[in-house]
């Protein structure tokens, strides 16, 4: 346990003011994560973009009081709380962090690599768990802040840790070194991936070597050449510093001599029976599955089991049981307008907290509902374990529990106890999937977690919704990563807008506007003031800017607290009337001036006018003078776009003058935002950019890919030379051929010009072209020139292996047509890795 005057002395800060000396073992970075405020820490860290240290009164009202910070708060407005000074909150969250390492004495694994990490890591928990009390990070948790985090969770119960380490530039791994201080060292591979930041591969797989600098043990594939080479010479140095104690290397090879030689692979049609001598011995293990990745990553944890001393007959069985991991947590539609939320491969605290931060962030029902297995965790007794529990679902407003296990049914009277919240508690997941009624379930949010032996995926099949297979998934998580990025290279202050309309480019509507009012973007806007409704109604509160107002939809403005563009004389005459009727003042109007893309707004000839209307009355308060620029990503209309930006400032500085409040200014769209950064103004609006797509190539490179489209192959057959294929029977092909009809057509919004070769999919990892022309519902591909194609297959259309532009050039068009056209019978998939 630990208490502010411990930690300020091992931490060597002041302790600015101590009123008391309450114990904490939570440590808490995100003011939005709070659970526990009497037993947390609040660290806010500080970086570029964001100061944590403004949200110290907010914790501090909920009840926080201890604190390590690097600015001194008013200490009069906390009376209660104790304050520890030190220079820089990211060094002392490590340096906390890394003397609880210190407290233990038990064999810890460190892997690092460029692929596989989480995968080994959850892998060897799998291989491990019937022997050890194993405390593990938490799904990908390996950054600065999210190693601290896992090692965080270590208790005097757990005989082994398993820890995953992740860097993005040179010097960081220092610091989780010494966090992790790892005595068994997995480097998993080596790759291209995030080579930015580095020079080069050799410096950053000596970067990352720097993790096993007083491990016991380093395993790794001889095969990847250079990685051999550098571990090689990382031997001998680290060797000789540590004199006889040197750290012993245990590699494996598929092509020469080492200490684990792979001599047979041998893949079946499920399965793959991997052969390999070990201390001249020969020994094999079959995993459940055949692909390449997999095989490593077997390979890596049966070299750890190797090590650990287990026999072969309990290696052998247990590869056998490897079961597939959820890499990400998944949001979808389900059945009579729910959400399934589907965790159902561990139970433990740890993953149920950040299962539960998900749900809490999901705003589009007000009921939310988790269905939760036994927890499989040893160490607490199993009366404060459920307390925990209960407590955490109180804290998180959660209405309904459906409890699954004998462990969580002993303890259901701590859960009945809670007022607010429904429970029912089943022995088994038989017992509940027999007395399963749908009509149970209505507009909701379920979250389905469960540990693997519950086998939770068969409930996630009776709520998710069944749809034909062409599913749109959309990356939550890309999506924060490319706002974060715009929002790095805005100027200090800028505010920035989410745009929203149609349905979010295609990807959903209020699951996105959720994710953005989540990051703390400070506006949204919509085209129609239906959309905003739907956002409203699903719980959405930030500002919406709706901007083609219809005098149909004003009442609904009001109504639900819309914020309409006004773009002319003559609406701002309808909607001051409407706003006089409704009894209201100062409601807020946005103003939008056509500066030259001559599509909505007032022009100059209409300010004068404008200004003497906004004088007379009381009825609007103006939040924002806006305009829209006609060609910002085009570095010939440069000139344009500059003469816009000039006729904005002219027109919005006369309004500004004439209104006696502050008003914001904004023109800036995507592509302007990096290319004209003088545009920026107070604020600006984010719209394809942050769905992954830029105009500027250097702006490109940073985003991530957020929208991936797939179908599935429904039939394959093999047709003679010279048969025609599909409507018109015109495509015919030279030779015979294999055609495989995939399930989606011009209905989901595959445009009907990709037809006859225009428009190719990925198939197996390999372009194939459209055969024939396109389809309402179906469409076909030509795949004669890939192996073993099977139905069921699963087809990419477009995705970060086959970008959407590309796609667009195909089809003459440009992405904005493809992403919103996708038809809404296409289910969406919503994930966060
Ligand atoms: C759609 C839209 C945007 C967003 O444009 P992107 O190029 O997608 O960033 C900005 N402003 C207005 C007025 C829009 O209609």
């Amino acid at each position: 346990m630990y208490n502010a005057d411990s930690t300020s002395k091992f931490l060597k800060g002041e302790l600015l003011q101590q009123t008391g000396n309450p114990e904490f073992e939570h440590i808490l970075l995100d003011s939005r994560k709070l659970n526990f405020a009497e037993t947390s820490v609040f660290i806010p860290l500080v970086s570029n973009r964001r100061n944590a240290h403004q949200f110290i009164d907010e914790v501090y009202q909920k009840g926080v009081s201890n604190f390590i910070v690097s600015e001194t708060p008013d200490l009069s407005k906390y009376p209660e709380a104790n304050f520890i000074l030190v220079k820089d909150t990211m060094q002392a969250l490590h340096a906390l962090v890394a003397h609880h390492r210190q407290q233990f004495q038990i064999p810890v694994i460190g892997i690092t690599g460029s692929n596989g990490k989480t995968i080994v890591k959850e892998w060897l928990y799998q291989l491990l768990e019937k022997d050890y009390n194993i405390v593990r990070s938490p799904k990908s948790y390996n950054s600065q802040i999210g190693v601290p985090l896992s090692v965080w969770q270590m208790k005097p119960e757990n005989d082994l840790a398993i820890f995953e380490a992740g860097i993005s530039q040179p010097g960081e791994m220092v610091n989780l070194e010494k966090i992790i201080r790892p005595t068994i060292g997995v480097f998993t591979n080596i790759g291209e991936a995030h080579n930015e930041g580095f020079l080069n591969i050799r410096q950053k797989i000596n970067e990352k070597l720097v993790l096993f600098m007083k491990s016991d043990v380093l395993i790794y594939c001889k095969d990847y050449l250079v990685l051999n080479e550098c571990v090689n010479t990382f031997h001998n140095q680290v060797g000789k510093k540590e004199g006889d104690n040197s750290m012993q290397i245990l590699s494996w090879s598929r092509k020469t001599e080492a200490d684990i030689r792979i001599i047979n692979i041998d893949k079946e049609e499920n399965s793959t029976r991997i052969d390999a001598m070990f201390k001249e011995e020969p020994m094999h293990i079959t995993i459940p599955f055949v692909d390449e990745g997999s095989i490593e990553n077997a390979i890596h944890c049966w070299v750890v089991m190797l090590y650990l001393g287990k026999s072969q007959e309990v290696i052998q069985e247990r590869m056998l049981g490897l079961g597939n991991i959820a890499m990400r947590l998944e949001l979808k539609q389900g059945i009579n307008n729910c959400s399934v939320i589907n965790d159902s491969y561990n139970s433990d605290l740890g993953s149920l907290t950040i299962a539960l931060d998900f749900l809490q962030q999901q705003r589009q029902h007000l009921l939310k509902t988790v269905i939760l297995s036994d927890i499989l965790q040893s160490g607490k007794s199993e009366a404060s374990l459920y307390e925990e529990v209960a407590d955490l679902l109180d804290k998180k407003g959660i209405q309904k529990l459906v409890g699954i296990g004998k462990g969580i049914g002993r303890e259901k009277r701590v859960f009945q106890q809670l007022p607010n919240l429904k429970s029912a508690f089943y022995n088994s997941t038989e017992e509940f999937l027999q007395e399963f009624n749908p009509q149970e379930y209505n507009n909701e949010t379920i979250l389905v977690k469960g540990a693997r032996v519950f086998e939770f995926e068969r409930i996630i099949k009776l709520l998710e919704q069944k749809a034909h297979q062409t599913i749109l998934e959309i990356n939550l998580g890309a999506i924060s990563h490319n706002v974060q990025q715009y929002q790095a290279i805005l100027k200090p202050g800028t505010k920035l807008m989410g745009m929203v309309k149609a349905f979010s480019y295609g990807s959903g509507s209020y699951e996105i506007a959720s994710q953005l009012q989540f990051m703390g973007v400070d506006y949204l806007t919509v085209a129609y003031a239906d959309e905003g409704v739907e956002l409203r109604r699903a719980g959405i509160t930030l500002p919406i800017m709706v901007m083609n107002p219809e005098p149909s939809s004003f009442d609904a403005i009001l109504q639900w607290n819309l914020e309409p563009e006004i773009y002319s004389l003559h609406v701002f005459q309808l909607f001051e009337e409407e706003v006089r009727i409704a009894g209201k003042t100062q409601y807020p109007i946005h103003l939008k001036l056509d500066t030259g893309m001559h599509r909505l707004g007032f022009e100059k000839k209409d300010i004068p006018r404008l200004i003497k209307l906004l004088m007379e009355q009381d009825y609007f308060h103006v939040k924002s003078i806006f305009s829209h620029l006609a060609a910002s990503e085009d570095p010939f209309m440069d000139a344009f776009t500059k003469k816009q930006g000039e006729l904005f400032t002219e027109m919005s500085g006369e309004i500004r003058k004439a209104l006696c409040y502050p008003v914001l200014r904004h023109i800036a769209n995507s592509a302007a935002i990096s290319r004209h950064p003088d545009l920026q103004f107070d604020m600006v609006r984010l719209g394809i950019g942050m769905y992954g797509i830029d105009g500027n190539p250097e702006m490109q490179e940073k985003l991530q890919n957020v929208s991936t489209l797939k179908t599935t192959i429904a039939q394959v057959k093999k047709i003679p030379a010279g048969e025609p294929v599909g409507y018109g029977a015109k495509w015919k092909s030279k030779k015979p051929a294999t055609i495989a009809t995939v399930r989606i057509g011009y209905a989901d919004g595959y445009p009907r010009n990709l037809g006859n070769g225009k428009g190719k999919m990925m198939l197996h990892g390999q372009l194939v072209p459209v055969a024939g022309v396109i389809a309402m519902d179906m469409l076909m591909l030509d795949v004669s020139a890939v192996p073993n194609v099977q139905e069921g297959d699963e087809v990419l259309v477009f995705g970060a292996a086959l970008p959407l532009q590309q796609l667009a050039t195909w089809g003459d068009t440009i992405p904005y047509e493809i992403m919103t056209g996708i038809s809404q019978r296409v289910k969406r998939v919503y994930f966060q890795e």
